[in-house]
């Protein structure tokens, strides 16, 4: 029988990276009948994802949620982060550090033990795909002559503005960290301030910062490419037509645009999704009419944003779907508008929520602007609201406004960073309202969504980029 490409897919383990991860290996699939992939992330999360399925007797199958059957071409395998439960928030700086130390430690050794053991059983690997947080990943594959392509799963403007501070910018970025109006000059990108820049490198730069783990790791991440010769493998998770004009700030790269990378079906991952009521809800609609509103995996919402949210809402006097996660500290029935004084719409723990977004009677995202999100809702053609905080969040939502048109940026009250009731209203207002303005971003949404189709269907851009990347993979076996 013919060599078949295997690839490894590694990510860390957050629902940001985890859905684009599992969404890839699905594409891997699909781009080659003969392709095997191994998906593997962290023990912790892993169990949390897929365990249910494998001691729940449902009937076998690969355990990834999705029931569809893979003729055993996906394996689901863990690699050990060094720890029981995985990475808990809510720690101080030094527990963040020890947990980053450890699952880079451990997880290298596990790693490498994984790719020998594939190949000690006749499954070895052709590629490893990693996603931004592991850079030992490239290091592990290098050793054992085995390739990789670091898959980045954020814009190719935000891959050029890490790639710059560490190619000779840091100085001044540093240097201008705590101005955020400071305006900054980076090779192939347009004028940015410092506060456009992602917080992992102007807040996270700071040793006592929280986040200085994630800081240390990018910093590992671009000088593992470094080493990759001639040039490093980027599968991107954008499309070429999204970022045409800064693809060249990041020629050192051998750059593949390969998404929006979207679920074919259910997809397993760490939350637990409410039971589906809210989509008979949305039938129940208009089309256009309902506000969606998620801060994502990560955020939490304080009370007082949780109550400036709802009122907006309600005062909007349209509906709305909001999502609050289960593991917020502060809960619906804490806030001071009541469960039962929400008269208008509906809030979930967690939903689907791409299934969300492409219901039509959805007719604008208020967001805070993570990449999947920022994605999701482009290729569903639902304009939005964007409340970055974090992260490339606010490059993000530059993108969104400015490069895209897709949607505008919502302003927080300055001192606390809080999204005020009435600027929801009004931003709403300026995507889903009467005004030409709003009916012009509406239909530059409804553009992109069919540009987005284009790039994914056969031939188009992504379509092509993916096929050559299976394709390179097979023809090195
Ligand atoms: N998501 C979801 N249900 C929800 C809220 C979010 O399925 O109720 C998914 C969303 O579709 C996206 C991911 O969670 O794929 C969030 O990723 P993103 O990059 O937007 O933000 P992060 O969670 O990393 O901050």
């Amino acid at each position: 029988m013919a060599p078949r490409p295997h690839f490894l897919v590694l990510t860390f383990p957050l629902q940001g990276h985890i859905a684009p991860a599992l969404r890839l290996a699905r594409h891997l699939l699909a781009a080659a009948p003969d392709a095997l992939v191994t998906f593997s992330t962290a023990a912790p999360a892993h169990r949390r994802m897929f365990e249910e399925v494998q001691n729940g007797g449902g009937g076998g199958g690969d355990g990834d949620g999705d029931g569809d059957g893979d003729d055993g071409r996906l394996e689901l395998l863990p690699f050990s982060d060094g720890t029981e439960s995985g990475h808990v928030s809510g720690g101080d700086v030094a527990e963040f550090n020890g947990y980053m130390a450890s699952f880079h430690a451990e997880g290298r050794r596990s790693v490498g033990e994984l790719v020998d053991a594939l190949a000690a059983r006749g499954r070895p690997v052709s590629r490893v795909v990693y996603t931004l947080l592991l850079p030992w990943a490239a290091d592990v594959a290098r050793e054992r002559g085995v390739p990789s392509a670091l898959y980045w799963i954020q814009p190719v403007a935000v891959l050029a503005i890490y790639y710059h501070y560490f190619h000779g910018h840091a100085g001044v970025v540093d240097e201008h960290r705590r101005d955020q109006s400071f305006v900054v000059e980076l090779p192939g990108l347009p004028t940015l301030a410092v506060g456009d820049l992602p917080s992992f490198i102007t807040d996270a730069a700071d040793p006592s910062d929280y986040f200085h783990g994630v800081f240390t790791t990018f910093r590992d991440l671009f000088d593992t490419l470094d080493r990759e010769t001639p040039k490093a493998t980027v599968l991107v998770n954008t499309c070429q037509e999204f970022e045409e004009t800064t693809l060249a700030a990041v020629g050192a790269y051998d750059v593949l645009t390969i998404g929006p990378v979207l679920p074919s079906g259910d997809e397993a991952g760490l939350f637990k999704q409410d039971d589906a009521k809210y989509m008979e809800w949305l039938d129940s609609q208009p089309d256009d009419s309902v506000v969606y509103v998620s801060f994502g995996s990560l955020a939490f919402m304080a009370r007082e944003q949780l109550d400036e949210l709802l009122h907006g809402l309600e005062e909007s006097g349209r509906p709305y779907l909001c999502v609050l996660r289960k593991d917020n500290k502060v809960k619906l029935a804490d806030v001071e508008m009541d469960a039962a004084a929400l008269r208008n719409g509906m809030v979930v723990e967690w939903c689907d929520q791409v299934r969300v977004l492409s219901h039509a009677a959805v007719g604008c995202f208020v967001t805070h602007c993570g990449w999947n999100s920022v994605l999701e809702s482009i290729a569903c053609g639902v304009p939005m609201v964007g409340v970055p905080q974090m992260s490339d969040q606010r490059m993000n939502a530059i993108l969104v406004e400015h490069d895209w048109r897709v949607g505008v940026r919502a302003e927080v009250d300055g001192g606390r960073g809080v999204l005020r009731a009435a600027e929801l209203r009004r931003r709403v207002k300026e995507v889903m309202g009467e005004g030409e303005a709003a009916a012009k971003v509406r239909r530059t949404a409804a553009g992109w969504k069919r540009a987005v189709a284009e790039a994914l269907g056969k031939g188009g851009s992504s379509d092509r980029n993916l096929t050559a990347f299976v394709e390179g993979a097979r023809s090195d076996i």
